[in-house]
């Protein structure tokens, strides 16, 4: 496999994603190179609307396609936002009514905590029975109040616990080696070097 296509409009995902894989000799495209749309994400769970994004990429395309699904469960909602973190707060998307709607709705509890999820899956081809799937989590805390500037989506209100400041009061270099998505990245380099 020489070339796979990033299942994403996302240029910052793409960057990222470029370098980790290029060690191993891998070029990765973007779709929008190819005039793939960004495909709904209907599904409940992570691991179905990654591997629905990369099938839809590989079927449009004819080459290796890999998608990635990211979301925040807090454990006081019921795993909430979950697959459905983008929107939280509804259309359109807003990371800062994202953010105040999980503040209003955690209002006066006492369990803060919370995880991370990425989930990659990496089809050779539309129909691959055997797609590799890998997932990272991430733990830590929902704060009081926003702190930090990095990141993006709900990292200002992460608390790390371990580093005591929120994911978004890391550098990128330290939030990749912690993250849900380094994680996962690192598992899928092992996965794809095994073979
Ligand atoms: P997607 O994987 O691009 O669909 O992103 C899902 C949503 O989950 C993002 O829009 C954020 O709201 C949230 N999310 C996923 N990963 C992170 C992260 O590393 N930091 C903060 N928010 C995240």
């Amino acid at each position: 496999m020489k070339q796979l296509v990033l299942a994403s409009n996302n240029a910052g995902k793409l960057r990222e994603f470029a370098q980790l894989l290029a060690p191993l000799g891998i070029e990765l495209l973007p779709q929008s190179a190819f005039g793939v749309e960004e495909a709904a994400e209907p599904h409940v769970t992570f691991v179905e609307n990654a591997l629905a994004k990369a099938r839809h990429c590989a079927r449009t395309t004819g080459l290796p396609a890999l998608a990635d699904d990211s979301g925040l469960c807090v454990a006081a909602l019921g795993g909430a936002p979950g697959v459905y973190s983008a929107r939280y707060a509804g259309e359109p998307k807003s990371d800062a009514r994202n953010n105040a709607k999980l503040l209003a709705d955690l209002a006066g509890l006492a369990d803060r905590r919370a995880h991370y999820v990425a989930v990659l899956a990496l089809v050779r081809h539309p129909d691959d029975p055997q797609p590799i799937v890998v997932e990272g989590e991430w733990h830590g805390e929902i704060l009081a109040a926003p702190r930090g500037a990095n990141g993006f989506g709900y990292d200002p209100l992460f608390l790390v616990p371990e580093r005591g400041c929120s994911s978004a009061e890391l550098d990128a270099a330290e939030k990749n080696a912690r993250s849900h998505r380094g994680i996962a990245v690192r598992r899928l380099i092992e996965r794809l070097r095994a073979q």
